[in-house]
C-alpha cells in the first residue's frame, strides 16, 4: 500500500518534531543523516523500528513533546527485561480516545450500550483504553478488570451488560460458566469486542454460540497507543486500521521488503501524529496481510487480516517450520474437537518431538481420532506429532492470555 502525499507530508512533520527534541529516535536520524523523506521510495528507506531500540530508550528517552505536555504514561507488560514505556499527550490520549470510540461505532455499539470491561487496568495499555473510548461514545461502562468470575456474572446480571471486553481466553471461560450454571437467559449481552491474542475461527464460532452474541476483532498495541486502532465491521472481512492516524506496511520479515497487497507477512506501523512518542516503522512482529480491495460496508479505511501469529512464533520441528496458526487450522477441521488445544515441544531421544493435546468428548473413539489428526498433520506439514486426545475441559482456561504453545527444550 503506497503512502498518500498527506501521511507524507505528515512523516516529515514528526521527523522535525523528533530531531527537534533531541529525543533517542531524533538523534538517530540525524545520524543517518535524514532530515526530511519526498516520496514512497524515500520512506522505504527510513530505518526500522524494534521493540529493543524503546528498551534501550528507558525510560524517558521516546519523550519527544515537552515535558509540560506530557500527561500521562503507558508500559508494555513485557514479561522479560526492561519494560516500555511510552508517553503520551493530551492529543494522544485524545486521538486514541477517538480511534477507540470508532471502533465501538464500527461494531454498532451506541451510546445506549452497557459495556463490561474485563481486561486489566494500570500500567498497560487494555482496560483504560476499552474505557476512554465507551466514556467518548456515551455509553456505561462498567470496569470490572479481570478475574472474580462470580462477580462478573453477577454484575453482568444485574447490570444487563450488553457488550463484553476481554481477552478471547476469558471470553471462552465466561461463556463456559455461563452454559454450566445454566444462567444465559439472564445475561443481556449482544456483542464482544475481543483483544490481545490470536484466536482460531472454531474458537470464535464456539463463543459467539455459547453466548448467542456478534463478536469484534480489535487490534493494537502499546507502543501504537494501545488498543482500537482498527476493527472489523459486520461484514467481518479483515479489521479495518485507522489510516488518518497510521500508516501501515506489511514486510517480508527475513529481507524487510514491502510484500505486495494481499500477501502475507509481517506488520510495520508509522504513527501519524503521535505527539508524546511518534514511531517510524516500528516492527511490530505481528504476521497478517493487507485484504486487497473494498470492503462491502464502503468505509474506505484499509483492511487486514486476523492476526496469524507473531514472527518469534515460529517453531523448528525435525527441520520444518510451522508456526502455531498451522497447527490450528488443521486441527479446526476435525467437527468433533473443541476449540482448546495445547502444543508441547521436546527433545527426546535427540529428536525434536511435538505432542498435541485435544479435547473431545467420551462418545469419540480416542485413538482414531489422534491417528486421524496426527496423519493429517504429516501430510499437510510433513512431520508426524504424537496427539493425545483428553476428555473437554481437561486444558487449562485461563482469565488472560492462554499459553498453547510450551516449549520444554530449552528448560
Ligand atoms: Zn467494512
Amino acid at each position: 500500500m503506497q503512502i498518500t502525499e498527506k501521511q507524507l507530508a505528515q512523516v516529515n512533520d514528526r521527523i522535525k518534531a523528533l530531531i527537534k527534541s533531541n529525543s533517542f529516535y531524533g538523534k538517530k536520524l540525524e545520524e543517518a543523516g535524514i532530515t526530511e523523506v519526498n516520496s514512497y521510495e524515500e520512506f522505504l528507506k527510513l530505518p526500522f523500528s524494534e521493540k529493543k531500540d524503546l528498551r534501550d530508550a528507558y525510560p524517558l528517552g521516546l519523550m519527544t513533546a515537552p515535558e509540560e505536555e506530557i500527561v500521562r504514561i503507558h508500559s508494555s507488560s513485557g514479561t522479560t527485561g526492561t519494560p516500555v514505556i511510552i508517553p503520551y499527550t493530551q492529543k494522544d490520549v485524545d486521538d486514541w480516545s477517538e480511534m477507540f470510540r470508532r471502533c465501538y461505532e464500527v461494531a454498532g455499539i451506541t451510546n445506549m450500550d452497557r459495556i463490561h470491561i474485563t481486561p486489566g487496568y494500570g500500567l498497560w495499555t487494555a482496560g483504560i483504553g476499552f474505557q476512554l473510548g465507551c466514556e467518548k461514545l456515551g455509553a456505561m461502562a462498567i470496569p470490572m478488570g479481570p478475574g472474580n468470575t462470580d462477580k462478573q456474572l453477577e454484575m453482568m446480571q444485574s447490570l444487563k451488560s450488553t457488550v463484553l471486553c476481554s481477552t478471547s481466553s476469558y471470553a471462552l471461560l465466561l461463556a463456559e460458566e455461563i452454559e454450566k450454571r445454566g444462567i444465559k437467559d439472564k445475561i443481556h449481552l449482544k456483542k464482544g469486542v475481543i483483544g490481545s491474542e490470536r484466536w482460531s475461527e472454531k474458537m470464535r464460532r464456539n463463543i459467539s454460540e455459547k453466548l448467542g452474541i456478534e463478536l469484534y476483532d480489535i487490534y493494537g498495541l502499546t507502543e501504537i497507543y494501545g488498543p482500537g486502532i482498527g476493527i472489523n465491521c459486520e461484514h467481518n472481512t479483515g479489521m479495518h486500521i485507522w489510516d488518518d492516524y497510521l500508516y501501515l506496511e506489511i514486510i517480508d520479515p527475513v529481507t524487510g521488503q514491502p510484500v505486495p497487497d494481499g500477501e502475507e507477512g509481517e506488520i510495520v506501523i508509522t504513527t501519524l501524529v503521535k505527539e508524546g512518542a511518534p514511531l517510524i516503522r516500528y516492527r511490530t512482529h505481528d504476521l497478517s496481510r493487507i485484504i486487497p480491495g473494498k470492503c462491502p460496508c464502503g468505509r474506505s479505511y484499509p483492511r487486514i487480516d486476523t492476526i496469524k501469529g507473531r514472527t518469534d512464533d515460529m517453531m523448528k520441528i525435525k527441520g520444518v517450520n510451522v508456526f502455531p496458526s498451522q497447527i490450528e487450522e488443521i486441527l479446526g477441521q476435525f467437527e468433533e474437537i473443541s476449540s482448546e488445544y495445547q502444543i508441547r515441544i521436546s527433545h527426546l531421544d535427540g529428536k525434536d518431538t511435538m505432542r498435541i493435546y485435544v479435547e473431545t468428548n467420551g462418545s469419540v473413539d480416542f485413538a482414531g481420532l489422534a491417528k486421524r489428526i496426527a496423519e493429517k498433520v504429516k501430510s499437510s506439514i510433513g512431520f508426524t506429532p504424537l496427539v493425545k486426545v483428553v476428555e473437554i475441559g481437561v486444558l487449562p482456561r485461563s482469565m488472560k492470555k492462554t499459553a498453547r504453545v510450551i516449549d520444554e527444550r530449552y528448560d
